[in-house]
């Protein structure tokens, strides 16, 4: 214990009494810093996050759940009361004494009806505040506990040095058994630091495991492309930023071509694959002004930022025509599956009320692809009424 502050120690006139009383610690702690104030150790709320933080780690280990945004949610609501119809379904499941399993968590989800998407989102806010608490609180109590560890020891050393040497046996004796308490809660003070530390690790990973959790719930699992969710957040972002900045904003619906005979012809699995290969073949011009996402089944969404439409529409015909040069194979029985090909329709984002009328009109631009013969890349075009509704950006 060397690196304690010499203004805690150098305080005899307190004394070792103060310090196990806690008197006087509102002096000791300079205002507003939070880290040193023990106090937060005992704050009520942070007591309540801190049990229902435990309450769900111990019901996703009992049940042997995986940390994901689902079972992370699914406990918070458990425990805290939330959907009923989530918590009655969990409570016949466990009386039945059949396993509660991420599939039956996912089955259960869908048919409660709906995206759950939003509901899921708001809970992991939620819990993320609730960690984050939790590691500030575990922080200042580690501090605490240390900084009370170091006056402690520098008063006992004061405490031995005091006795002089003709004071009678009985105050020798007491002296010596102060000491041995004070000696005794040093200890427990070092083992709780320990504790305190061991509890900030592990909220730590805690928080780690979440935010894995959260880029997970944004990620396409087959393309590894961003999801959906991802795409709106980013169109929601990109779309204010190209405004304020006056940039071009242009937003691309891709559809693969006859993708049905290609699962009926070779199989889920070389669909999967061509699939695959449809992204990258995308993500060839993606960059930090050009994002892919998979909107859902065989469709793409593309946002591009701070190009003309028609260097937009140039970028993504480009990527349609290479792809319409390859010739792919299935790799697992060898048959050709030939020339596959994607349609698109883009849009002008500023040339339509919103960013949702833009993507509805890279949609139909998208069927007019399709009707047209497919692969190729549409531009839309705003009916008159869209074009008086617009807002265009100044140039
Ligand atoms: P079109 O040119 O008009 O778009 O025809 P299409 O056959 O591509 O369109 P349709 O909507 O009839 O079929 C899309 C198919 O995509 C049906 C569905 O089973 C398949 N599909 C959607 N998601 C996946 C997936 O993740 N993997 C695989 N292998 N197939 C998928
Ligand atoms: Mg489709
Ligand atoms: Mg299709």
């Amino acid at each position: 214990m060397t690196s304690h502050d010499p203004n805690l120690s150098k305080r005899p006139s307190r004394g070792l009494l103060g310090w196990l009383t806690g008197a006087g610690r509102e002096e000791d702690v300079p205002q507003g810093d939070q880290a040193a104030d023990t106090s937060v150790v005992l704050d009520p709320r942070r007591l309540a996050r801190t049990q229902l933080l435990a309450d769900i780690a111990d019901f996703l280990l009992a049940h042997d759940l995986e940390i994901n945004p689902i079972t992370l949610g699914v406990a918070h609501n458990y425990l805290n009361g939330g959907d009923g119809s989530m918590t009655r379904s969990i409570d016949q499941r466990i009386q039945s004494r059949q396993p509660l399993t991420l599939e039956w968590i996912e089955l259960i989800l869908r048919e409660n009806g709906g995206d759950q998407s939003e509901f899921l989102n708001r809970l992991m806010n939620r819990l993320e505040s609730n960690i984050e608490a939790f590691d500030r609180t575990s922080t200042a109590a580690k501090t605490a506990a240390s900084e009370y560890g170091d006056a402690l020891s520098a008063h006992v050393d004061g405490l031995e040095e005091m006795k002089p040497a003709n004071a009678p046996v009985e105050t020798g004796e007491l002296v010596q058994e102060l000491v041995s308490i004070a000696r005794t809660m040093l200890e427990r003070t070092a083992s709780l630091e320990k504790d305190m530390a061991r509890s900030m690790l592990e909220t730590r990973a805690l928080r780690r495991s979440l935010e894995q959790a959260r880029r997970s719930a944004e990620e396409d699992h087959l393309t590894g492309l961003p999801n959906r969710r991802a795409f709106e957040h980013r169109f929601t972002s990109e779309f204010a930023a190209a405004r304020d900045a006056g940039d071009q904003l242009a937003v691309a619906f891709c559809d693969i071509d006859n993708f049905k005979r290609i699962n009926d012809e070779h199989g889920h699995e070389a669909g999967d694959r061509v699939l695959r290969n449809v992204a990258s073949a995308l993500t060839r011009i993606s960059d930090d002004r050009c994002h892919v996402a998979r909107h859902g089944g065989e469709e793409f969404v593309v946002l591009l930022r701070g190009r003309s439409l028609h260097q937009a529409w140039e970028l993504l015909d480009d990527a349609r025509a290479s792809l319409a040069e390859r010739r792919m194979v299935n790799r697992a029985t060898d048959m050709p599956i030939g020339k596959v090909t994607f349609s698109a329709g883009i849009a002008d984002v500023f040339s339509f009320a919103d960013s949702r009328a833009a993507l509805r009109a890279a949609d139909r631009a998208l069927y007019r692809a399709k009707a047209e013969g497919r692969n190729r890349v549409v531009v839309a075009e705003p009916t008159p009424e869209e074009r008086a509704r617009s807002k265009p950006i100044a140039q």
